[in-house]
């Protein structure tokens, strides 16, 4: 049966580049019927404190990457580490030697096997590295503690683990790793090495490339299933043209064979964009309790809420949208972007214009999308000027900000009453003082 793990070494964040690991460790596993289990290296004490750990675990259950079998901390498996060490020692696969002479007492010191090596990766494919390249290394200190080489080796024969999908920053590793296997008379697990993610100049990602950890993705609101789909797709494919999908949809055609060698890049806009798409996708009860937490005015009127919600869904692409983007429905007391005030009403014959489409608008029999467009245009031809001089004046008369929904389903929704209130007053508001 297969069995994969995530390893992390807790340090109080859990970047997206971890996170992705975890999230392939757990398709492959779900995908193919296995098990998927969590071992946290925790053996670095002053990073690794109850907090770090806490938040590593709250990372996965966001994201619903519960695994199969209780923890394995590495901090309590100390006594299997020096005993694996004490055993090579016994077999001469392994010898004591005070490193660079400092007098501090010896380490041991793993024998590496003296032959090239190879090995297939799941992702890179062939490698391998001439036995000069690969010296003899510490696999415990001086003051008795295990290296990490060694932790992660004798614990994932311990959990029993047979593909070890990890960053690739640990290819190299990954050599020595394999040496320590053969000589502990374990079979090596078939290693996966995954690319890393860059940002958009192709370097590390990044706290200063925007969100890094997966704690600051939930605090500005994005949504975990976006989160998990952008991220198994920074990297794997389905083998078609899909992007938005769900979880079970993930699994069933998650193989590792698709996924890319090449790095990763993130993508803000995409992931935005993802993120929308997913939030589209939720109950619209989620999105009427979304918006009475941003905007507690909203619960007033449900009819109008579920308008609000149904014109704002192509805009709104993470909760914390809510209250910037859709706040002016539900007060007339919202702000005025000052450039776009600047730019729009103050643009010559602006507010005269406005002050004919206000009478437009209270002439019309019916007052919607179709017939305050229809008001609008007809009015821009019979002033010779671009509809465009009048759609903009009125966006930010009644919503005080330059970007939004569609205008006419905008108008619409708000309503005659409210539409024309507003014109007047931005008109009373910005006109120069007779
Ligand atoms: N603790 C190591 C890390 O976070 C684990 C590497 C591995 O998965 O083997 O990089």
């Amino acid at each position: 049966m297969i069995r994969t793990r995530f390893a992390p070494s807790p340090t109080g964040h859990v970047h997206i580049g971890n996170m992705r690991a975890a999230i392939y460790n757990w398709l492959f596993a779900r995908s193919t019927g296995g098990a998927f289990l969590l071992r946290v290296e925790d053996t670095d004490r002053e990073r690794s404190t109850p907090e770090a750990v806490e938040t590593v675990i709250e990372a996965m259950n966001w994201l619903g990457l519960q695994p199969d079998e209780d923890p394995v901390y590495q901090s309590q498996r100390r006594d299997a580490h020096l005993a694996a060490a004490e055993d090579l020692l016994s077999r001469g696969l392994a010898y004591k030697e005070d490193k660079g002479n400092t007098g501090r007492g010896e380490a041991v010191v793993f024998r590496m096997p003296g032959r090239d090596m190879k090995f297939e990766d799941g992702v890179k494919g062939g490698l391998k590295k001439k036995s000069k390249h690969l010296q003899d290394f510490v696999i415990v200190r001086s003051d008795g503690s295990p290296v990490f080489h060694l932790a992660n080796v004798v614990d994932d024969i311990h959990m029993g683990i047979t593909h070890v999908i990890r960053g690739d920053d640990h290819v190299e590793n990954s050599f020595r790793h394999i040496a320590l296997y053969q000589a502990l008379n374990a079979e090596a697990p078939h290693f996966a090495h995954l690319p890393m993610i860059v940002n958009a100049q192709g370097k590390p990602y990044s706290k200063r490339d925007g969100a890094a950890f997966v704690g600051d993705f939930r605090e500005k609101g994005y949504l975990p299933e976006a989160l998990f789909n952008y991220l198994v797709l920074l990297g794997w494919s389905p083998g078609d043209d899909r992007e938005v999908m769900e979880r079970e949809e993930m699994v069933r055609c998650f193989t590792l064979d698709r996924v890319q060698s090449s790095a990763a890049q993130f993508d803000w806009k995409k992931f935005e964009w993802m993120n929308g798409e997913h939030l589209r996708r939720l109950p619209r009860e989620v999105h009427r309790q979304k918006y009475t937490e941003a905007i507690p005015a909203a619960a007033t009127n449900p009819d109008y809420l579920d308008a609000v919600i149904h014109v704002m869904e192509e805009r709104i692409k993470k909760w914390d949208d809510i209250a910037p983007m859709a706040g002016f429905f539900f007060t007339e007391d919202y702000e005025y972007d000052p450039k776009a005030v600047e730019k729009r009403l103050h643009a010559p014959q602006a507010l005269e214009l406005l002050v004919e489409l206000r009478t437009a608008f209270s002439d019309l029999s019916d007052f919607t999308a179709e017939s305050t467009e229809q008001a609008l245009r007809d009015l821009a031809e019979a002033r010779a000027v671009k509809p465009a001089e009048l759609i903009h004046p009125v966006r930010i008369a009644v919503s005080g900000i330059p970007q939004g929904p569609s205008l006419f389903h905008m108008l619409q929704v708000l309503g005659r009453e409210r539409v024309l209130n507003r014109m007047q007053i931005t008109l009373l508001k910005f006109s120069p003082p007779q």
